[in-house]
């Protein structure tokens, strides 16, 4: 908990902050406090269809258990905030998957330039080789000049192999030396860093399919996970790029990162209500260890600490 609370730092400003004042000053339960409410829910990037489908649930049990006590309705509005998430993901299930027959898994990293892909591929790395698994990273990035060599810093760092092909490689025979490779010394997890080129769904569908098809030629059980990484700090942006990958490709779940450096930590919510896909990981900072599995719950109280 304690590194949502300070990952949220920036958020808490903004929403919790605003709230404990809105709080602070309430009178009575009236059509003021509902309109602050759903304003400071909205401003937060909730989104609002769920910032008001929240005012509504609490205007309901605000009724029901003829609440009054101010700390009684910001206990109410966590739990329903709480709820909110957890309903929704009901039917998925949040936890990562892994290969079942012994082969390695492959978990491939997908997003636009800029949103953390590298970064979030070295976190998870040194994360998961710190509990025992054997690692290989795939540059499969071969667009972005320098993307390689950060991915080789990240794989220094945590003791892991990188397998990169020459400048401008086609990314998936990058991808699939990696996997080949993998294969033969027995490597318990692949993360493939892809490019972010996104000029239109058409090419980023062809690409996703051509690297798919690269490594079911050799795991045809894999990849495991296809991961969206978001900049939590584009807001509703990283909701159109969401919907745009929802689209196009076999998206799993996202990774939300630089959460440390918005105040709208919001986005989490409306994400989720809109486009049903786990959060599965969040990044709070730009070392190995801001890197959490995402909690609805631990996520919430950071917010209102
Ligand atoms: P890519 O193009 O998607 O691979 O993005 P990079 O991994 O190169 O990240 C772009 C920039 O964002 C780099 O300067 C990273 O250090 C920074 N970054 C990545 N994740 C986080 C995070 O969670 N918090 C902060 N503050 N910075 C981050």
């Amino acid at each position: 908990r304690a590194v949502y609370e300070k990952g949220l730092t920036q958020s808490r400003k903004g929403f919790a902050e605003r709230f404990n004042r809105f709080l602070a000053n309430f009178r009575s339960v009236d059509e003021d406090f509902f309109e602050e409410l759903e304003d400071t829910l909205i401003g937060a990037d909730l989104g609002f269809d769920l910032a008001i489908s929240i005012s509504n649930q609490v205007r309901e049990e605000v009724k029901l258990e003829n609440v009054k006590d101010p700390q009684e309705i910001r206990e109410l509005i966590i739990r329903l905030m709480v709820a909110s998430y957890e309903k929704q993901g009901e039917q998925e299930d949040q936890s990562m998957h892994f290969a079942k027959n012994g082969e390695p898994t492959v978990i491939l990293f997908v997003g636009v330039n800029g949103v953390g892909k590298t970064t979030t591929v070295g976190k998870m790395a040194k994360r998961y080789k710190d509990q025992g698994k054997s690692i290989m990273l795939a540059a499969a990035d071969t667009f972005r000049a320098g993307a390689v060599k950060q991915l080789q810093e990240w794989g220094d760092r945590a003791d892991v192999p990188v397998v990169a092909g020459p400048e401008k490689a086609d990314p998936a025979s990058v991808v699939y030396q990696a996997v080949e490779k993998a294969k033969a010394e027995g490597t318990d997890i692949l993360f493939v860093d892809t490019a972010g080129r996104l000029q239109n769904n058409v090419n980023l569908m062809q690409e996703l399919a051509k690297m798919n098809r690269v490594i079911q030629k050799v795991l045809p059980e894999a990849p495991q996970e296809v991961l969206l990484v978001l900049d939590a700090t584009t807001g509703q942006n990283a909701l159109q790029q969401a919907k745009l990958f929802k689209d196009s490709s076999e998206v799993t779940g996202l990774v939300l990162t630089k959460m440390d450096g918005t105040a709208k930590g919001g986005i989490v919510f409306a994400i989720r209500d809109q486009l049903h896909l786990p959060v599965k990981w969040i990044g709070f900072g730009e070392k190995a260890e801001d890197l959490r599995v995402f909690s609805a719950e631990d996520f919430v109280f950071g917010l209102f600490k």
